[in-house]
């Protein structure tokens, strides 16, 4: 299942960035993850490199990666149909080149097909801080960025005398 994951994602990788990703030394690992722990969230698949590299990428060229990589997979996506882990595949693909769901991300995902998150089924949330330093906890969710950022506005103006913050996840 391992070298399976592992050629799968490496095909997905070539179809994004191309003949930069073929001497990636990419190593797939099943197990959950740190953050899974803490967020208490389904992650269905990471991507692991190591802290003091930030890929980077314009566009669909590759500038930057680590040279090693590791790809790390609950176990629980592999009960996942084909089509779904294929699309978790793609989406930590498009991690190589960037690490952050930033917007070139995001207009990349969009233009292959691949969707941005998979928690709460690719919505987006509206987060809330009620004072500077508290956390972020998330309020609402929206369907896409526009309605997201609509929310967060309406919030902010409702609550701005209070000094509340917002902000948007994907
Ligand atoms: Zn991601």
């Amino acid at each position: 299942m391992k070298d399976l994951i592992k050629k799968q994602f490496k095909t997905e990788a070539k179809k994004i960035w191309g003949s930069s990703v073929d001497n990636l030394n990419i190593k797939v690992r099943i197990g959950e993850n740190i953050n899974q722990k803490k967020h208490k969230q389904f992650v269905p698949a990471s991507l692991e490199m190591p802290k003091c590299i930030t890929p980077r990428a314009s566009g669909n060229v590759l500038l930057k990666t680590s040279k090693n990589i590791t790809l790390q997979v609950h176990p629980e996506t592999l009960k996942l149909s084909k089509k779904k882990l294929k699309n978790v595949l793609k989406h930590e693909a498009l991690h190589i080149g960037y690490f952050q769901h930033d917007k070139e991300f995001r207009r990349l995902a969009e233009k292959f097909g691949i969707p941005i998150t998979f928690e709460s089924d690719g919505l987006i949330k509206i987060k809330e801080q009620c004072a500077k330093g508290k956390r972020f906890r998330t309020v609402a969710m929206a369907k896409t960025e526009q309605e997201a950022r609509k929310m967060g506005q309406d919030l902010y103006n409702k609550n701005r005398s209070k000094g509340y913050r917002y902000m948007i996840e994907w």
